[in-house]
């Protein structure tokens, strides 16, 4: 290839970071300036320009702009500030970037798949130019974060976590895949949008996505294997529970939504009981919200009770309630329950709002998982402060406008008892002259460990257990120093020495279950895991 190509391919270019024999033997002579410089110093430059954009969006194009300029640079940029980029090229700005997709859109990135391509799903994966395919994240773009139905814009989700998948996880760039289907969107606003990029009709239900879905798995299978990781992204809920169930005995695949969030809720619950003292069964939660974050946190740690105490599972799931858009969900609402919800009908007589149902349940948990800002207010947050002398409330909704309350309402409201970690990021708050920090319950922390430990195991398909796994090993990365802070969740700075934890983790669990494949097991799994890691340092051209 002539130099003036190299410089235009994103797997290749460096910039100005060309050395002088590499210039002379890649025909680069004259196409860059003069100087050369380190991978180093292009990092100082471009986060001095990206900081220069006060527009969160602008942030978030220069970013995709990186990526598609110089892909190495790109998650050498992201790895070195991962606090700061994190928000960037996820939420809450990926969330922007989706709604004006059509209008920020240059070069597509992954796979589109339509009704318009049913018959042919396996040519269009053909189309794609890697054939190593390790990891999918699909969507169909129904439930895109706390947005709603975003169509085939939902693309830039699949897109965020993939580079997420790489500059936490350590899986190779090329190896990462992002499909959206298109069945349709329910946006009237899209739909009337002349420069919306999707089908233009309602959405297909039924046999009719089915059958797509269907063809995609199969298809996805046939081409890559069944080691392929399918990760499914912000489908609403009325889909997301039973493809999960569908697909689960014949794929490899996780709901991000379900189980990563309960995964890593469950961590944060873990490290926070050595604030609070007790064990988990001796815990009473309250879930306001019964959604895909509701119900799977629910059941997860209805599970882990169960292990810690062999107490059987519909036993351990009545120390879990729930409240949903009707109230709390008890006995007498049974049948006209979703499927989901249906294990959390306890017997109870009907509670209407939030503040009711904690007088009545005294949880010592409160999680907030129904994406409706404003609702742990000063009435909740001081009953949960009247009966527990440290109150343990997760305010999960996202974006920041969503939040059930602030950390700062939280440490105020209790009168600093509270341990408080959110769904969006909160800064310090300092109340009484002491500094609380708390913590952010991201799913970054699970799914890109997670998906590393399967693939160096080679896992066939993911079991619940490695998501306790996960938990514990995330949990166990919380030091005393952070606990004294009221932090339950570790800093995002040393994300990557994390994954490789969780991974060895549940590379270990694959193993136990006889899930793994790839023999034999490595000896020190975390230095295997290390190994295994992606690394954007530039490398050296002959
Ligand atoms: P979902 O499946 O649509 O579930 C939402 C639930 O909230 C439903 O049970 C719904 O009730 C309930 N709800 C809605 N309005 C309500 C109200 N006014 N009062 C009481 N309940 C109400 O959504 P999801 O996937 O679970 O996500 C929910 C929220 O959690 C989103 O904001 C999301 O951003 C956040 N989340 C955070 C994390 C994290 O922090 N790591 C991870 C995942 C999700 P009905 O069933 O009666 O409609
Ligand atoms: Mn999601």
């Amino acid at each position: 290839a002539s130099g003036y190509t190299l410089l235009r391919d994103p797997h290749f270019n460096k910039g100005l970071a060309f050395a002088e024999k590499e210039r002379d033997a890649l025909y680069l002579r004259g196409l860059l300036p003069p100087v050369t410089v380190s991978q180093d110093l292009q990092v100082k430059k471009l986060m001095h320009n990206i900081r220069q954009y006060q527009v969160p969006l602008q942030r978030y194009m220069a970013m995709m702009d990186l990526q598609e300029r110089n892909e190495r640079l790109f998650y050498k940029l992201l790895i070195d500030n991962v606090e700061e980029l994190l928000p960037v090229v996820y939420t809450p700005t990926v969330g922007e970037a989706c709604e004006k997709y059509g209008s920020i859109l240059r070069r597509p990135q992954g796979l589109f798949i339509s009704l318009k391509e049913k018959g042919k799903i396996l040519e269009v994966l053909k189309n794609w130019p890697e054939k190593k395919i390790q990891v999918i994240v699909v969507t169909d773009g129904e439930r895109i974060l706390g947005l709603g139905d975003l169509g085939c814009q939902g693309m830039g989700i699949p897109v965020g976590k993939l580079s997420l998948y790489t500059a936490l996880g350590g899986i190779r760039p090329s190896a990462c895949l992002p499909v959206t289907i298109d069945v349709g969107t329910n946006n009237e606003n899209l739909l009337n949008d002349e420069f919306y990029i999707g089908l233009r009709q309602r959405r297909a239900r039924g046999q009719e996505y089915a059958e797509l879905l269907n063809e995609f798995m199969s298809a996805v299978k046939q081409k890559y294997g069944e080691k392929v990781l399918i990760q499914f992204e912000d489908f609403a809920n009325h889909n997301a529970f039973d493809l999960l169930a569908k697909y689960g005995s014949t794929h490899l695949v996780f709901n991000d939504d379900i189980q990563g969030t309960a995964s890593v809720v469950l961590a944060g619950i873990m490290a926070a009981l050595k604030l609070v003292g007790g064990s988990l069964a001796e815990q009473k939660f309250l879930f306001l919200g019964a959604g895909e974050a509701g119900t799977g946190i629910a059941e997860l740690i209805a599970l882990e009770m169960s292990k810690q105490t062999d107490i059987p599972l519909e036993e351990t799931r009545k120390n879990i309630w729930l409240v949903d858009s009707k109230g709390l969900i008890v006995r007498s609402r049974f049948k006209t329950l979703q499927h989901f919800k249906k294990p959390w009908a306890h017997e109870h007589e009907p509670v209407r709002d939030i503040v009711d149902a904690v007088k009545a349940i005294r949880p010592t948990v409160l999680i907030g998982s129904s994406g409706v800002g404003r609702t742990f207010t000063k009435d909740v947050v001081e009953a949960m402060a009247s009966f527990n002398e440290k109150p343990v409330i997760f305010a999960l909704s996202n974006p920041t406008s969503q939040s059930e309350c602030t950390a700062e309402e939280a440490y105020k409201w209790s009168k600093g008892r509270a341990i408080y970690a959110s769904g969006s990021p909160f800064d310090a708050v300092t109340y009484n002259g002491k500094v609380y920090v708390s913590g952010q319950a991201n799913n970054a922390y699970i799914f890109p460990g997670l998906g590393l430990g399967l693939i160096i195991s080679g896992a066939i398909r993911v079991h619940d257990d490695m998501l306790l796994a996960a938990s514990e090993a995330l949990a166990a990365e919380v030091t005393q120093e952070n606990l004294d802070k009221g932090l339950i969740f570790p800093p995002f700075t040393n994300i990557r020495k994390i994954s490789s934890h969780i991974a060895a983790k549940v590379a270990a669990k694959a193993y136990e279950l006889g899930l793994a494949t790839r023999l034999p097991q490595p000896k020190d799994l975390v230095a295997y895991a290390e190994s295994c890691m992606y690394s954007p340092s530039y490398r050296t051209y002959r």
